[in-house]
């Protein structure tokens, strides 16, 4: 099987001989051969763009938003064959992607194809003249996504683009080329012009050449904060626009009045779900004095019934990591926390078997794990992990939590467990985070903005907030008088 471009419309392996093979994380195999773009082909995707794009912005909303609205029906009515090209690409369980990634993905199209003929500027009345604006679209676009979430982090970025009228360029993680080319597939399928949406693989490379391309007038990354500052500053030389949506350290603070059992459910999924590779995780948990044993006790107990193991299982709770580098990245980390003191409550090994007895060895597997007795200042509780890593941290008063939870360069999310409908608010408007749940976590429905403050990124995706980053504003003052000169 090979991975190769989409441009023009087309599979194309591209001008670039040099390759690569991404595997499976869950036993190692490859999966395929995935070709590199390169200058050659970044043009002939940018050609193909602008070519499309002369076409699509003429087209009036609700011509594009249809597109958009079957291409979301396509994905759907594919649903078990993505999913499982997603799992097999990234080694999340196949109950996940069956749930979530593409209907995540499929919801994002709907909405933006919906609201697409919707986008508008406003009419202001003036003395003897009358203005109005116009939100018009930039052009050609370029997307690039990490691996965790690979379709959705496409749809994401292309449904609000293609909805203002842009063309997009998308480059996928080299680790997760797969299902890129499916949102393409289901584009040209839906009716859209050639070129409108495009993929070109590789690694950073690729993005940077897509980040230094003066016709491509916007990126926007998904990514960890070290890359969203070396495009943040390639695009300055431009002053290209940006979206960056980067890491985090969240905090998930649970106050003694929370319900313990759903205060548990959300510690887990906001630190477990896709093997802990989730930007948004609360993986810094906050627990009131009062209530920690308890919490820790329900916490443990339910951690250790989470079943590890083959992801194309429907019982499985939790996949491989994407890599084995990775895997020995989220080692290290385990063995720093150690080493600095924390005591490891459970988990963090490598298993043999799943829990079904089969042989896992040769996956990128690791066991939930809970660190207890950590300190702000441990590695730990300071670096994102991206793993399934969680470590929880003992508070006694409100005041001294929101300050814990804000001493971080981070401020992508924050959760808070209350009964108290007041506190709820009052401590979630003193949060530095720019994704915020009461009593949930890690909810991101397609309706409300998602994105980071401080260096969590730039900008937002979803919702009506993110047609502001996809347009240009263009004012238009009509005279009804003389023309005044005083010449
Ligand atoms: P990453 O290493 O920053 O890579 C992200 C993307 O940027 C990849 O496609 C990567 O290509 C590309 N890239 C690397 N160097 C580049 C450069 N100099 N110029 C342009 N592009 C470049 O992140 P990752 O390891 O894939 O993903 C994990 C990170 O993403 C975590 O920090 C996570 O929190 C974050 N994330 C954030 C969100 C959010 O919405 N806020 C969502 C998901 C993940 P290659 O990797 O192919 O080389």
């Amino acid at each position: 099987m090979a991975y190769t471009q989409f441009i023009d419309g087309e599979l194309t392996a591209g001008a670039n001989r040099e390759s690569w093979i991404n595997y499976n994380p869950a036993n190692n195999t490859p999966l395929g051969e995935v070709f590199q773009a390169n200058a050659q082909d970044i043009e002939a995707a940018v050609g193909s763009a602008e070519k499309a794009f002369h076409d699509w912005r003429t087209k009036t909303g609700a011509e594009r938003g249809r597109v958009l609205v079957k291409a979301a029906e396509i994905l759907r009515s594919r649903l078990e064959q993505i999913a499982l090209l997603e799992t097999q690409d990234v080694g999340k369980p196949i109950s996940e992607s069956l749930a979530v990634d593409i209907s995540s993905a499929a919801d994002a199209l709907e909405y933006f194809g919906g609201i697409a003929a919707g986008i508008h500027g406003e009419y202001v009345d003036l003395k003897n003249a009358f203005g109005y604006t116009r939100p018009e679209p930039l052009g050609v676009c370029a997307g690039i996504g990490a691996w965790n979430y690979p379709i959705q982090i496409a749809a994401w970025k292309a449904a609000p683009a293609l909805a203002c009228g842009n063309a997009m360029i998308f480059k996928p993680s080299e680790l997760t080329p797969v299902t890129a080319l499916e949102l393409a597939k289901a584009f040209m399928e839906a009716g859209a012009p050639r070129g409108l949406f495009n993929v070109v693989q590789g690694d950073g490379r690729v993005g940077a050449m897509l980040t230094d391309h003066p016709r491509i007038a916007k990126i926007s990354l998904t990514g960890s904060v070290a890359t969203g500052k070396k495009i943040f500053a390639g695009a300055a030389s431009q002053l290209k626009r940006v979206t960056l949506e980067l890491g985090g350290k969240s905090p998930l603070i649970i106050f003694e009045d929370a319900d313990l059992q759903n205060a548990v459910s959300a510690a887990l999924l906001a630190n477990f779900y896709t093997q802990g590779e989730v930007c948004s995780n609360g993986t810094r948990v906050f627990v009131q004095r009062k209530i920690y044993d308890a919490f820790l006790m329900q916490l443990k107990e339910r951690t250790e019934k989470i079943r590890v193991g083959d992801p194309t299982d429907p019982d499985t709770h939790m996949g491989a990591v994407i890599s084995t580098a990775h895997l020995e990245k989220i080692i290290r980390f385990i063995d720093a926390g150690k080493a600095a003191g924390a005591t490891l409550l459970t988990g963090g090994s490598r298993p043999g078997k799943d829990f079904k007895g089969r042989d896992i060895s040769s996956g990128n597997f690791l066991t939930p794990a809970i660190f207890t007795d950590c300190d702000d200042a441990m590695e730990i509780c300071k670096e994102e992990i991206f793993g399934p890593v969680l470590s929880i941290l003992c508070f006694d008063t409100e005041e001294e939590v929101i300050e814990r939870a804000n001493n971080s360069a981070y401020g992508l999310a924050a959760g808070v467990f209350t009964n108290d409908i007041k506190r709820g608010h009052r401590v979630i408007h003193q949060l530095q985070a720019g994704t915020c749940w009461i009593n949930n976590y890690n909810i991101t429905p397609i309706e409300l903005p998602f994105g980071g403050y401080k260096q969590s990124g730039l900008g937002r995706e979803n919702s009506l907030a993110a047609i502001q980053y996809y347009t240009q504003l263009k004012s238009v003052y009509v005279e009804l008088g003389n023309v005044e000169s005083p010449y």
